[in-house]
């Protein structure tokens, strides 16, 4: 080939290598540039306002599920813990939506704690959010599942429960208008009549309470409560009826707990707890309150040295108006409801309540309940 072609061609050939590698570089720049985008997008503006505005349970993910950012509510349900979702059926519904990138709307049965039989029904929405966030909506219609049950028998126990000292209430006034000129037997009367009244008010209460917590909005808004508090407040209520009965209340164990929920019922639980441990000890004994707080599970135990319960009526004394000897829960104005209230208590709040009993020993009763899960420090960026 004439060498004075050489040149030229060595040119052209040069720009069209060079105008090659410049499109090359131009295309992998702008692919880079795509996915730094991908990558450094934050949560979208305004989010993590309405999460916080938010009453009911949001959590925001990154794409590998780490929760970015949660609403007060959410952590109440417990659904976060060491910023995951708890609940492997809702992890599931994130990946669906993840792969799928369609928006999902399903109703879901969680576990309400950690142990404990209790359920959540939460109505929940999962949407994507921007290029690489999840977000999960939860409503909760727990309360609407429960009361459907509830009605159906609670109103053929209370009708029983009340027939008894309506009764007496009856029969007692029938034979104080027939003694009228008598009066020892009319004040032999008059004071059980007093004492069957003082029954009444005392199921009665106990029945408003157990509806309570039965009722559309027992937990509706869950608040961090002090455990501290909670015990202090209980055993000031017991402290007349220990006195009278030269029962010692000793309190004690890890301080500082805190869980999610309502304070004046779970005051309310370990107020009973408390009082039947008094009711069902001999005088002059000790009965130990006590706070545990580990592993995320705090734990209340009240300890008597009272008559013990029979190990056969140790699974069934939770139950409604369940009473191990009737005529002397009836002496002791006790209706049954005491520990059933307990128990509902405690699962409300995603725990529950387990007994240890000797005969002629004493019994155990602990309440287990879930601790408050400290608010995660979230941002948009990744963590
Ligand atoms: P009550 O109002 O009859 O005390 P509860 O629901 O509180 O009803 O308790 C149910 C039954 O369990 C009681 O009737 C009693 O026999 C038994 N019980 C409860 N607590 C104790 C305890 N600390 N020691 C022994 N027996 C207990």
């Amino acid at each position: 080939m004439d060498s004075g072609w050489l040149v030229p061609l060595s040119l052209v050939f040069g720009v069209i290598v060079g105008a090659g590698m410049v499109a090359i570089i131009v295309a992998a720049a702008q692919r880079g540039q795509r996915a730094v985008d991908v990558v450094s997008s934050a949560v979208p503006d305004g989010i993590d306002q309405v999460i916080d505005a938010l009453e009911s349970a949001g959590v925001v993910l990154d794409p590998s599920n780490n929760v970015v950012k949660v609403s007060p509510g959410a952590l109440a349900f417990g659904l976060v813990s060491h910023q995951s979702l708890v609940h492997p059926e809702l992890v599931k519904l994130v990946d669906r939506v993840r792969r799928s990138g369609e928006s999902i709307t399903e109703e879901v049965h969680l576990a309400r704690g950690p142990f404990g039989d209790a359920n959540l029904y939460l109505f929940v929405r999962v949407a994507r959010l921007g290029a690489r966030y999840i977000l999960l909506l939860a409503e909760d219609r727990t309360e609407a599942y429960r009361l459907d049950d509830v009605r159906r028998d609670f109103v053929a126990n209370i009708s029983h429960e009340l027939k008894t000292p309506i009764g007496a209430v009856s029969l007692l006034a029938e034979a104080l208008s027939f003694a009228a000129d008598d009066a020892d037997q009319v004040r032999k009367f008059a004071k059980r009549l007093t004492k069957e009244s003082e029954r009444l008010s005392r199921i009665t209460q106990e029945i408003i309470e157990l509806s309570r917590l039965q009722a559309a909005d027992a937990l509706a808004k869950p608040e961090l409560v002090a455990i501290d508090h909670v015990v202090a407040l209980a055993i000031d209520q017991n402290h007349v009826a220990a006195d009278a009965s030269a029962v010692q209340l000793v309190s004690g164990g890890d301080a500082g707990a805190t869980v999610y929920g309502d304070e004046s019922l779970l005051v309310v639980a370990l107020h009973n707890l408390i009082a039947n441990a008094i009711q069902y000890s001999p005088g002059k004994s000790r009965i130990g309150i006590g706070v545990s707080n580990v592993d995320g599970i705090v734990e209340i135990a009240v300890t008597d040295q009272g008559v013990g319960i029979p190990e056969d009526d140790l699974d069934r004394v939770f139950e409604r108006f369940f009473r191990i000897d009737p005529a002397r829960s009836r002496n002791t104005g006790g209706s049954g409801l005491g520990l059933s209230i307990v128990k509902h208590v405690a699962h409300n709040h995603g725990g529950d309540v387990r007994v240890w009993s000797q005969l002629g020993s004493g019994s155990t009763f602990t309440i287990r309940l879930p601790e408050a899960a400290p608010a995660p420090a979230t941002t948009g960026e990744d963590t």
